[in-house]
């Protein structure tokens, strides 16, 4: 929220490590060091998730041309997990331009996972490690004919409140709170806003699959993947703010596990999921070519034996406990009894308040 408001704003700066993040020279895929696998993922929306292709002025979800069933496209799906990799392994923001990896020589942990393309160069081209397929809807708890259209005001790209953005996009990055509230429809405008689109989304409790598949991923980059992909299964933070019901300012705590945001419609409280890996393929760094086999170098993991593994392999990330990753877990627990209201300030209050800034995490 802003210093000395009372509402929450819907969301918050990350602040990152200092200075730029540590690059190196990418390892090519002839030299087969690391795993190679696949990982078969489910996707549980916690909130309304929507991830849209526009019809006419209604946002209804993506159709796989396939199958003609909601699915999120593994693009986004990269997306989600490239912004927590590179919060919690300090990679570049990549939509910056003064930030982002400038040559395939020194290419930071995101860039090296998830592979980078050199803007107007010759050969710049870094395939990366991973590959992420589209998540196909499994079940959902209301038939897809059923779902609410809520016509809604979202704000557009436009210059942004300077005060609220303190220094380089290096230096931080935007997270929105979970607004665990919205299971269905997404908040309505402000009085006196007028709505200026249409939301359709997927309910709270729709389930998603998709998987992820990786080739020679460095040990230490596996254990960066999956804790991206299903983050921390139970954590808790005191925040200071206002509460609605009381009319003060008082203590929250806040509980739960750790989850994403995906798709549209964030601010008003859409695109919170969960990520869990329901089984993994995988063969380790140079056994694949042993003489042995493929057969026998090859590993497939399942319920406690998967959980053990991902455990060991995220425990380094897990443990950290750096101000990024204080303030990442911060505005990433998801507690279903969150009482907390979240809105943008309104125009009246940017132009009455030029200069005041959000207040830390
Ligand atoms: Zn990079």
């Amino acid at each position: 929220m802003p210093v000395g408001e009372e509402f929450w704003n819907p969301y918050r700066l990350i602040p990152m490590p200092k200075g730029q993040p540590p690059r190196k020279e990418p390892q090519y895929h002839h030299r087969p060091r690391g795993s190679s696998g696949t990982l078969w993922c489910r996707l549980e929306a916690k909130t309304a998730l929507l991830v849209s292709k526009q019809e006419g002025t209604v946002n209804t979800f993506w159709k796989s041309k396939r199958t003609n069933k909601p699915t999120i496209p593994g693009t986004s799906l990269m997306g989600m997990l490239r912004s927590v990799v590179e919060i919690v392994g300090h990679g570049c923001a990549i939509t910056s331009r003064s930030d982002a990896c400038q040559s395939i020589g020194g290419l930071c942990v995101a860039c090296r996972m998830f592979g980078w393309v050199g803007q107007g160069q010759r050969d710049a081209l870094y395939r990366g490690h991973v590959n992420i397929g589209d998540g196909e809807m499994d079940s959902t708890p209301t038939p897809e004919a059923r779902w609410q259209k809520a016509d809604v005001y979202l704000s557009r790209p436009r210059p942004t409140h300077a005060s609220f953005y303190p220094g380089p996009k290096s230096a931080y990055r935007k997270l929105y709170h979970h607004q665990p509230h919205c299971k269905q429809d997404p908040a309505p405008p402000l009085r006196g806003v007028r709505a200026n689109t249409s939301l359709k989304p997927a309910p709270a409790g729709t389930i998603f699959t998709f998987q992820v598949r990786f080739r020679d991923l460095p040990d230490k980059l596996l254990g960066l993947l999956l804790y991206a992909l299903v983050l921390e299964e139970e954590c808790q933070a005191t925040l200071t703010g206002w509460d609605e019901e009381i009319g003060q300012k008082r203590k929250f705590e806040i509980r739960g596990p750790l989850c994403h945001k995906l798709g549209q419609g964030k601010p008003l409280g859409l695109g919170s999921c969960k990520v869990e890996i329901e089984k993994a393929r995988f063969s380790a760094g140079l056994s694949r070519y042993a003489p042995e086999g493929l057969a026998k170098a090859r590993k497939i993991l399942e319920g406690d034996e998967l959980d053990n593994w991902i455990r060991g392999k995220t425990e380094p990330y897990r443990g950290l406990e750096t101000k990024t990753m204080q303030a990442f877990r911060k505005m990433t627990i998801f507690d279903a009894d969150d009482p907390r209201k979240f809105r943008y300030p309104s125009l009246n209050w940017f132009s009455a308040n030029p200069n005041r800034k959000l207040k830390p995490l």
